[in-house]
Order: C-alpha cells, then structure tokens, then sequence
C-alpha cells in the first residue's frame, strides 16, 4: 500500500504520531498500533523506510564485514590444502560493483518489508519531513513542497542523526572527502583510502577497506583507537591492524585537503609529506537530526550541549506528551536501544497495567565492534570499575591466545583472541567482560544474558566447557 495522500491525512488525529521511519520510530509505531490497537501515524522524509541502520548502517556495512570475512577465509583456503602448495595463492578479484549492486538490492527488499509490517500493523505512513506545529501538532512536507498538517495527543521524536563533517572553513577541502553515508555509494574499489576518526565507524570501515586490498591510512587524533573502550581492546586491535599493513596516523590531525588529478592530497600537522589517496572518509561522529523539526515552536524544550534532546528515564521530554527515542537521544547509539526503547514506551503509553513503569534499561547494553578481528564488550571498562570500586575490590582474569581455526596457518597469519573479564567484590560479581577475536561478535549475546542476571565468576565457572571453542576459555579463567 503506497504512502498515505494529503486528502486522506489533512486534519487527522491520532492517539500517537512517530516522527521518523527508522529503527526506534516502526518499532514504536507498530507496537502501539499492531499490539495495541492505539491509531498510530508515522512520517519518514526519506523515500526509504528503515533509517540508518537499514539503508546507511548496520546492514549494508555488515554486509561489507562479511564480504571482508571471506577474504579472510579465502587466504586461509592454501594452509587447508586448497589450491596452490604455496599459501601464496593470490584470492580472486574481487568484483566491488557486482557486491555493490547485489547489496543494494538486499536493501530495496528490506525497505519494501518495512513498508508492509507497517501495513500489517495498521499505521498509517506519511511520505514527507515533519515538524512541529505545536505540542500537539505536526506539519507534513513533502519534497515537492506540498504540506499538510495531523493532530496527535501524543507525539515521539525518533528522527536520529547524520554523520558529522569539519567545514571548509575549519579544514580548508575538507568537502572533498566523504561520510559513511558516502562509502554506501562508493561504485568501485578506492586503491588508497584515508578514513579520519578512532570510533566504531573509523575501525569497521577501515577494516573492510584494508582486508579486501586497499592502502589503508587511519588518522587518528590520539594514540589509540576505540578510546572509550577497554585499554586491552585498544592495544590489541590497534597493534593487529598495525602488524597486518594499516597505516595508523597517531596523534594526528588534517589541517587541509586538496584535489588532484589523480585523488586528494591529505596534509596532517604530524608529516610534512601530504598522504596521497582516492577516497578520504571522515568518521568522527555523528549528530542528532533536530535542525528541521520546527523546535522553535516547543518553548523550552530541552537539549545537551551535543544537540540533543534530552529524555529522561522513560523517554519523556521535559514538553509533557513530546518523547524522545533512538539516536536523537544521544544516549547509546545502537539500534536494539532505540527499538528497545521505543517498544517500552509504547508499552507503557498504551499497555496493559503490568507495564505502566515500563522503560529500558540502559544498564550493560552489550556491544559489538565489526572490526577484522571483531570486538564484544559488555559493562564496565576496566579503569571505569577502578574507579568507581577501587583496585583492591576487583579481581581481573585475562587471557591471551590464538584460536583454533589458525592452527593450520604460519604464525604471521594468525589473528589474535584476548579476554577479559572484570569481577568485583567478595562474590566476585561479572561487572565487565571484554572479548577481541574471531566469533566474538556472536559469543556476546549469551555472556550478555548471563552478566545482566548478575553472574559471578562461580557461575561461569559452574558452566561446563564447551570444546574445541574460543568461548570455553571464559568459563576456565583461572
Ligand atoms: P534512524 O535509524 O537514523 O532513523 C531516523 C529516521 O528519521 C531516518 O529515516 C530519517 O530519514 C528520519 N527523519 C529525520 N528527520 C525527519 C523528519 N523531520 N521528518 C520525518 N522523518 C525524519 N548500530 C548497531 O546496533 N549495530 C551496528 O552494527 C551498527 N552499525 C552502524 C554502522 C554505521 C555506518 C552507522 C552510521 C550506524 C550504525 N549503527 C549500528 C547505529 C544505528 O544505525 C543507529 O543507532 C540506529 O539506526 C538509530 O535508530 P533511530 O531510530 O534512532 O534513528
Ligand atoms: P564514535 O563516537 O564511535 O567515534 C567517533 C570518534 O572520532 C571519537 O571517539 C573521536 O575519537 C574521533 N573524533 C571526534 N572528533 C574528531 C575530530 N574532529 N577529528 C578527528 N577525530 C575525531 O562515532 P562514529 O561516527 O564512529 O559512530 C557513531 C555511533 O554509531 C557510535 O558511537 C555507535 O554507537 C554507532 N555505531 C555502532 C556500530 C556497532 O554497533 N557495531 C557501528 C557503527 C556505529 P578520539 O577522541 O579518540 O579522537
């Protein structure tokens, strides 16, 4: 069913009007609506339902992790007795378009599934940026410039965010390199890339670039990567990325970028050599979507200093009956915690009585970072448990191996397996639990259940090992 008409729409009420179709906005709708009966409207600006996560995020960059992954397995392919004696065998080209366009297909397919779950569900999907009349009410434009307005007793902002760029008034060219958003776009395979940032973006994309071929420099304002992490996390992929040919830039900042015409020339304060490449990429974060939301006409509302929209526990605003959801949140940008948080809400706003306090914990949200090998964190980092426990109450386990799966390879080959995990008190309470090497990103989920039960270390220990795994060494800590 195609988006609702201004004929049908103009002057509608709803029990709950979502501003924004991505992963915090459908989950929210349709749980109010689907489950709950409430006469729900939603409005995505974009032609694409999804958001971020569908169209520019999780899913088509998963898809480049695994595309990465089995380059990976394809060098592995000679030390298991496939194909030339030599371990030298050069992996077939790889056809970057060809993924891309088998790829962007997968996504078309996801939108059009998004556009019938909220079928299913009954809400009515508006076509058009939406902002705020009043409290009360929202404007609807679309991108042929025609407008109409909706009436909603209750309104959820879950408009996300975009990736951050430096002006050219900042660093002179800047504009000259792109965003993730951009790397979606990307048609051929860059010889040369630089990408700028130590986040999760920096690393995922860096490490795509680089496991399937291209000169990689990462330029990075400090000396480590995934600052915020755990210090084991930081040392162990940033010095494997190092060993396996990424250029890490420590300490590093762009000052200018120029365009040539066989690329850009990136000029840093820590070289005075330009670093020649074809795609530059900045990763340095991203902000919230509030710009175009007509805020000027909520007096009052509350934001951060980021340009955020503060909420509160239970995703209120400080405008009674305006909440706030997702990235635009600015709290834990992921997209489980925007549709966990947006299903509670609706839960609450249009549940049964067992849920009138419902709200999501953002307590041991576990993470996952796709880097090459892949990264699971959950809890507290180790200098965070000091300070809030002190040294002398925790108790840290580590190990450090090669998995299994490299045994058949040369030791210049093998990727690296360290964990972490971080117990606190007489019991020993699991407070964090930080894991670098292949199959971590599926491992955590499990070890995520076990540490929001309040596990301790006996009760890892008590599981009884799983062999041959990588995950058995997190129940034999010793
Ligand atoms: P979004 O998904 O961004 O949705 C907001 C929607 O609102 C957009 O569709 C936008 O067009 C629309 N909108 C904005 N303004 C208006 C308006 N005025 N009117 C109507 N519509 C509007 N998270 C993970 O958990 N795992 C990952 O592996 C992961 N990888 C990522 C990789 C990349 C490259 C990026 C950029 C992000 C990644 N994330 C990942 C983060 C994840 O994508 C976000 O946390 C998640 O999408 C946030 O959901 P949201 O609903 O808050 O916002
Ligand atoms: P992040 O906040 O993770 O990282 C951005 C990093 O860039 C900062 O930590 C900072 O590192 C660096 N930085 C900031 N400003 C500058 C600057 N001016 N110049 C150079 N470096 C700078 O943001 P991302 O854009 O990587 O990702 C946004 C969010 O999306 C993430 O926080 C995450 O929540 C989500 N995401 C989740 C993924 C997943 O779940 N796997 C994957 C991708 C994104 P430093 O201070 O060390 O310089």
């Amino acid at each position: 069913m195609p988006p609702i008409t201004k004929d049908e729409a103009e002057g509608t009420e709803y029990d709950l009007f979502v501003i924004g179709g991505g992963s915090g906005g459908l989950a929210c709708a349709r749980r109010a609506s689907g489950s709950y009966g409430a006469k729900v409207g939603l409005a995505e600006g974009s032609p694409q339902l999804g958001g971020t996560c569908v169209n520019v995020g999780c899913v088509p960059k998963k898809v480049m992790w695994y595309t990465a992954d089995v380059a990976d397995n394809l060098r592995k392919a000679p030390y298991y007795g496939f194909g030339d004696e030599a371990a030298e065998v050069a992996i077939p080209k790889f056809k970057w378009n060809y993924l891309k366009k088998k790829r962007d297909a997968y996504i078309k397919r996801l939108n059009g599934i998004y556009e019938k779950n909220l079928v299913n569900d009954k809400v009515a999907y508006h076509q058009g940026w939406a902002s705020f009349v009043s409290k009360n009410e929202v404007k609807i434009t679309k991108d042929d410039g025609t407008s109409y307005n909706v009436k909603a007793k209750k309104i959820v902002v879950a408009v996300g965010g975009r990736p951050t760029i430096p002006s050219d008034d900042d660093i002179p060219g800047a504009s000259y390199g792109i965003n993730s958003d951009g790397f979606f776009e990307i048609e051929e395979q860059p010889k040369r890339v630089a990408v700028v940032g130590a986040g999760y973006i920096a690393v995922e994309l860096a490490g795509v670039f680089h496991t399937l071929g291209t000169e990689t420099h990462l330029m990075i304002r400090h000396d480590k990567v995934l600052r915020t992490f755990d210090p084991m996390l930081q040392d162990v992929l940033g010095d494997y990325m190092e060993k396996t040919g990424v250029n890490i830039h420590k300490n590093t900042n762009v000052k200018k970028v120029e365009k040539t015409e066989t690329g850009l020339k990136v000029y840093t304060d820590s070289s005075d050599e330009p670093v020649e490449v074809d795609v530059l990429l900045w990763a340095i974060g991203r902000h919230a979507n509030t710009e175009k939301l007509g805020l000027e006409n909520l007096p009052n509302i509350e934001l951060d200093k980021q340009g955020d929209i503060v909420a509160d526990e239970y995703q209120n605003s400080n405008v009674e009956g305006v909440y706030v959801i997702g990235d635009v949140a600015g709290k834990v940008l992921l997209t489980p915690v925007a549709i966990a948080a947006g299903r509670r809400l609706s839960n609450r706003l249009f549940g049964p009585e067992k849920f009138k306090d419902d709200k999501l914990s953002y307590e041991n949200v576990p993470s996952v970072v796709f880097s090459h090998p892949t990264i699971g964190s959950i809890g507290m980092t180790q200098p965070e448990a000091e300070e809030k426990f002190g040294k002398d109450d925790l108790k840290i386990y580590n190990t450090s191996f090669k998995a299994m799966s490299f045994a058949m390879l040369e030791e210049k080959d093998k990727q690296p397996t360290s964990y972490k995990l971080i117990c606190q008190g007489e019991n020993q309470k699991v407070v964090g639990l930080h894991i670098i090497g292949e199959g971590s990103d599926e491992m955590l989920q499990g070890f995520g259940v076990a540490i929001k039960m309040g596990a301790t270390k006996d009760d890892f220990d008590s599981c009884v090992a799983i062999h041959p795994t990588s995950a058995e060494e997190l129940v034999t800590l010793r």
